[in-house]
């Protein structure tokens, strides 16, 4: 018996993940605050719930893509929450990146009402959730993963059980740290290229040849050497992503000078009004301050 799926967020990253589902014929039940939001998505055959608790209420397996720990937070047990509705032995599935200390006190709170909850942020891009070629980080109990690992296979080409509750989210802070350095190092060699007057497509080019090689030098230098911010994944995401890390890192005693540089740099580039520009605007930023 197939399971019967619910998922609430379609943004950039849960609009790709619901189509996917859809296409491999789940039951598929969805909510948006955004209802245009949901059209792709209904074209392929879900259904459209009215609220979040509507579309929960059925569910065997509820996906959340919300943006930070405050809107999960809200979403499960504020007014109208689903934790309330759904029924004893179902799943929530959380693909958002949130904290992973939070992330914990959901699950145990959850588990107390017989619902259990699995930690699944991904990695990927807008593009892997359109693809279904995300990275799965999971949290929470084996067998619940192995009960929606056929949900997960239609987003995924990557799932990898990571640990207890909180523990996809731990790989996922470690994911963003990797991502961001990458980041501001691409950024400040475009900028160096462009003030030496050599150009930065030809550096770009002989770098994906080597051991500079990443996805950020493949996607995020071309971004910017053609100025498109559209994003992609916000600014205000990325900074909420290493203000994250860098607290796990505070409170455990790591020493992080180059997350704490970055998420200093990713509050400057929100300060200047580009919230809800992709994040890659931050290599724009650096050009900015080295009169570029
Ligand atoms: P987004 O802003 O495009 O989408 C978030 C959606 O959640 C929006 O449609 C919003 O209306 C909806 N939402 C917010 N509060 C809600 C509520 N209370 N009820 C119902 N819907 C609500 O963001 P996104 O880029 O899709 O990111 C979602 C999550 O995935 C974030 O945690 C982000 O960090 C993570 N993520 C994003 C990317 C990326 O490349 N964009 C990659 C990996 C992970």
């Amino acid at each position: 018996e197939s399971l019967k799926i619910a998922f609430i967020g379609l943004g950039v990253m849960g609009g790709g993940m619901a189509a996917n589902l859809a296409r491999k014929g789940f039951a598929l039940t969805v909510f948006s605050r955004t209802p245009a939001k949901a059209a792709p998505v209904i074209a392929l055959g879900a259904t459209l719930a009215g609220s979040a608790a509507a579309a929960a209420r059925e569910a065997d397996v509820v996906f959340l893509c919300l943006p930070a720990t405050e809107d999960v937070a809200a979403v499960l047990f504020g007014d109208g929450g689903i934790a309330a509705v759904m029924a004893p032995g179902s799943v929530v599935v959380d693909t958002s990146t949130i904290d992973p200390v939070a992330t914990r006190e959901f699950a145990a709170r959850l588990s107390a009402g017989g619902i259990a909850m699995l930690d699944c942020p991904v990695s990927g891009g807008q593009k892997g959730a359109a693809d279904g070629t995300l990275s799965c980080m999971v949290g929470g109990p084996a067998d619940v993963l192995e009960r929606v690992r056929p949900c997960l296979d239609a987003i995924a080409t990557t799932v990898v059980h990571i640990g207890d509750a909180g523990a996809g989210q731990v790989a996922k802070a470690c994911n963003q740290v990797c991502v961001a350095a990458n980041m501001l190092g691409a950024a400040e060699a475009v900028a160096l290229a462009l003030r030496m007057g050599v150009d930065p497509k030809r550096v770009r080019e002989a770098l994906l040849g080597g051991a500079a090689r990443s996805t950020v030098l493949e996607r995020h230098t071309l971004r910017l050497i053609e100025r498109d911010f559209t994003p992609g994944f916000r600014a205000r995401l990325m900074e909420k992503d290493l203000r994250i890390a860098v607290e796990a890192m505070t409170r455990t005693g790591v020493y992080a000078p180059v997350s704490a540089g970055i998420h200093q740099l990713l509050n400057a580039l929100l300060q200047t009004g580009r919230a809800d520009a992709d994040w890659g605007a931050v290599g724009a930023l650096i050009q900015e301050l080295s009169g570029v």
